[in-house]
C-alpha cells in the first residue's frame, strides 16, 4: 500500500477520471481539485505528498499557484500542460515545479513520473542531512574531496565540469532548466551560456557516459534543459 497523498489538480474531468482511476489501481491516496484556488486550499488544510498540477485551469494560471505554493512549501509538483511550448514547461520548472508531463499522456508515463518523485522522496527524508557523497551506479561524487570516480578511477574533471555534475547530482531525478543551470554555473543565463552550458556537457557527457550518444546518467530535455537519472 502506497502511503502517499496525491492531491490532482485539473479541471478536465477526463483527465481527471484517467489520473485518479490509475492512483487508484495503484493504491495510492488522492484528493482533487478542479480549480486553482481549491488546489491552493487543499495544499494548505491536507498538506499533500505529491502534486499533480494542470496549469491551464479556469481561475489561478498554473505558474501563480506553483509560486503560491512554493511560498511556503517544497512538496513536489509535476506539471500537467496541454500545451506543447516549451516556454511553458520551462517557466514552471522556473517557478518550481518538479517534472512535467505532456498531454496526451499515458499511464505509464504518470506512473513512471510518480515512481522518480517517490525515489526523491524516500532519499530527502532518509537523509535529512545531505549526503556528503553521492553514488549513481558506476558514478560517485565525494563532495567533501571534490573528487568524483567512475568505478575506481578518479574523473579528470575541469571546475565547470564539476560543479555542473554536482549540480546534477544533488537534483538528480530533477529536470533543471538552462536557465536554471547557467544562474547556478554562470552567475547569469545569456544566449551564450547556454551554447557554453552545451559544449560543457558534451565534455562531462564523454568522461562519464560509456555511450554519450545514448547516455545513461544525463538526459536531454530538448529545448528545455538536462536530468539526472537514477540509475
Ligand atoms: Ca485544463
Amino acid at each position: 500500500m502506497n502511503k502517499l497523498v496525491i492531491l490532482v489538480v485539473e479541471d478536465d474531468l477526463p483527465v481527471r477520471n484517467l489520473i485518479t482511476t490509475t492512483l487508484r489501481a495503484h493504491d495510492y491516496h488522492y484528493l482533487t481539485a478542479p480549480t486553482g484556488e481549491t488546489a491552493i486550499l487543499e495544499v494548505s488544510s491536507h498538506n499533500p505528498d505529491v502534486i499533480f498540477l494542470d496549469l491551464g485551469l479556469p481561475d489561478i494560471d498554473g505558474i501563480e499557484i506553483i509560486r503560491k505554493i512554493r511560498t511556503w512549501s517544497n512538496v513536489p509538483i509535476i506539471v500537467i500542460s496541454a500545451r506543447s511550448e516549451d516556454s511553458d514547461k520551462i517557466e514552471a520548472l522556473d517557478a518550481g515545479a518538479d517534472d512535467y508531463l505532456t498531454k496526451p499522456f499515458s499511464v505509464e508515463e504518470l506512473l513512471a513520473r510518480l515512481r522518480v518523485t517517490q525515489r526523491r522522496l524516500a532519499a530527502m527524508q532518509a537523509d535529512a542531512a545531505p549526503p556528503s557523497v553521492f553514488v549513481n551506479g558506476m558514478l560517485k561524487v565525494d563532495y567533501a574531496a571534490g573528487c568524483a570516480y567512475l568505478g575506481e578511477t578518479e574523473l579528470h574533471l575541469t571546475p565547470i565540469e564539476y560543479r555542473l555534475l554536482c549540480l546534477l547530482s544533488q537534483n538528480v531525478g530533477k529536470v533543471l532548466t538552462h536557465t536554471y543551470i547557467t544562474e547556478k554555473i554562470w552567475g547569469s543565463s545569456w544566449d551564450n551560456d547556454v551554447a557554453s552550458l552545451r559544449v560543457f556537457m558534451a565534455t562531462l557527457r564523454k568522461k562519464i557516459e560509456s555511450l554519450p550518444d545514448s547516455p545513461q546518467y544525463i538526459q536531454t530535455h530538448i529545448g528545455v534543459g538536462y536530468r539526472m537519472i537514477r540509475v
